[in-house]
């Protein structure tokens, strides 16, 4: 008797029942080996009052199969209500976001018929650690946190994805020519990374051309890996050229626990309506399929799926005159899947996904620990500056109580407005003054947290508000910090 593997699964809101039943019926037909455990997320739970939109219950199931197999969830607008996808990811640790995006030619319009790339996304850090902050009237703030472990588990795992899927090349894409140190960590890492894959091609992109060069050359990509915020939004840029934003399915992947959904939403305008196509869930249960190690149910439905499609057999959201012989409903086209089951594609390349060849891939990064000798040289101390008082008289403010420290300059929004500043009108709202032992940065010598302490409780004298204090370290002489621009 085969093993059934345990999987949660949920609903979701909107089409998300009639996309779900129909994924269900396919992969019942299909002798899926699956123990199904369902729970409820999403629209009910938030207007039940858990802004978190998952109720405890929930969290045992997950906790217990590791699988999920999500259908789209509505949001309500407004009331406090948390996103249920954030919290997933943050709360099982799923760091990478898998997202294949493919031309399905000619029967689903697109300009790129041979486009076939993989996007990876590093799902828990960056701007989507949700940071911010207000320190002024007028000035806001995001934190970007980007961690070392964070970046090499997410390269690792693209190219371990790489070798796994007997894909060619891995592209980075960041903008480290802007962001040296958080940016520059991850194209760091990813040149670290890649000289243990020799068998792999590996190049970085700035993500400025490198998004330019997906809308008009997509076909020159295969792996992708990049950080969160670029990642979600080169991530519908290829979906969206691929004309697969209805029939793609993506990953979320932990070490411990894996979510797969469709990518697009719960579309609550042909809800109820048995429009709805199916193919974007069922192709996140394929990869789940893949990922719970069941490569031959895999094989078998994308293949069944592929060929309705070749055969002309559409829903709404991808018929044409042209490629489709008939429109279906969301039923009636699982049902032609179904009917499908052991063909295979003519048109398309039939797959094959082999036992135990892309069972889980997990990524614990680099186990190097780095003890670097941590020097506090310095602190950049930021003002609210509500009337607008010139760096000048700033300046001159600071100066007699500046205590051990030196007053290096007086920067706003990263441009240096003192000293010898040529800005005429500088924005004065919101000022960074850097403290330093010393001005010359070649001999920065070790400063006391007391000195820091002392010049807060001098400025708080002179009634300044200081809405934030960063300290300055070089590590192992390195500085630990970039310079305004203009210093
Ligand atoms: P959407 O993806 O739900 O819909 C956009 C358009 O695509 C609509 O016209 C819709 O009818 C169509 N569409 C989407 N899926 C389709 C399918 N399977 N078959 C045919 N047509 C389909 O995006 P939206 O309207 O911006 O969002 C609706 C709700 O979904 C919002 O509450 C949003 O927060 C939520 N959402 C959830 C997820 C998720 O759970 N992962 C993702 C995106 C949006």
């Amino acid at each position: 008797m085969s093993i059934k593997t345990p999987i949660t699964i949920a609903y979701g809101d909107g089409i998300g029942p009639e996309i779900m039943q129909a994924t269900l019926d396919i992969l019942a037909a299909a002798h899926a080996r699956l123990d199904i455990e369902v729970i409820e997320v999403g629209e009910k739970v938030y207007l039940q009052g858990q802004t978190s939109g998952i109720p405890d219950s929930a969290w045992a199931s997950l906790k217990r199969t590791k699988v999920l197999l999500k259908g789209p969830i509505t949001t309500p607008q407004g009331g406090g209500y948390k996103s249920l996808n954030v919290t997933l990811r943050k709360t099982l640790g799923l760091f990478a976001n898998v997202r294949p995006c493919r031309a399905y030619a000619p029967y689903v319009a697109t300009k790129f018929p041979n486009m076939d790339l993989v996007i990876i996304r590093e799902n828990e850090e960056g701007t989507y650690s949700g940071i911010e902050h207000r320190g002024t009237d007028e000035v806001y703030q995001c934190l970007k946190l980007i961690s070392r472990p964070g970046c090499e588990r997410i390269v690792q795992y693209a190219f371990e994805y790489a070798r796994k899927f007997n894909r060619k090349k891995v592209t980075c894409l960041s903008k480290d020519n802007i962001m040296k140190m958080t940016d520059g960590l991850f194209h760091k890492v990813f040149n670290e990374i890649a000289k243990d894959y020799p068998d792999i091609e590996h190049e970085h992109l700035i993500i400025d051309i490198g998004t330019a060069l997906i809308a008009a050359q997509p076909e020159r990509f295969d792996v992708i890996v990049t950080l969160n915020l670029y990642g979600d939004i080169i991530s519908d840029v290829a979906a969206q050229i691929a004309g697969s934003v209805g029939l793609a399915g993506s990953a979320n992947i932990g070490n411990h626990v894996a979510m797969f959904e469709a990518i697009h939403g719960s579309a609550p305008d042909i809800a109820g309506k048995n429009i709805a196509n199916p193919s974007g869930l069922l192709n996140a249960a394929i990869q789940m399929l893949i990922h719970i190690n069941q490569p031959d149910v895999a094989s078998l439905i994308e293949n069944a799926w592929l060929k309705a499609l070749e055969d002309g057999l559409h829903t709404g959201d991808v018929y044409s005159k042209e490629y489709s012989k008939e429109k279906m409903g969301t039923k009636e086209f699982a049902q032609a899947v179904i009917a499908r089951l052991g063909q295979k594609p003519t048109h398309f390349k039939p797959v094959e996904y082999k036992q135990g060849a892309y069972a889980k891939i997990e990524c614990y990064g680099a186990p190097k620990e780095i003890h670097s000798n941590k020097e506090l040289v310095g602190v950049d101390i930021f003002i609210d500056n509500p009337h607008d008082i010139s760096a000048e008289e700033l300046a001159k403010q600071i100066l007699p109580v500046k205590g051990n420290l030196e007053l290096i300059a007086i920067s706003s929004r990263g441009l240096k407005i003192w000293p010898n500043s040529m800005i005429e009108s500088p924005y004065l709202r919101h000022c960074c003054c850097r403290f330093q032992s010393t001005t010359d940065l070649k001999q920065l010598t070790a400063i006391k947290h007391a000195d820091i302490i002392q010049l807060l409780e001098n400025l708080n004298e002179l009634g300044w508000d200081v809405v934030k204090t960063e300290n300055l370290y070089t590590y192992d002489g390195e500085l630990g910090f970039t310079l305004a621009q203009g210093q």
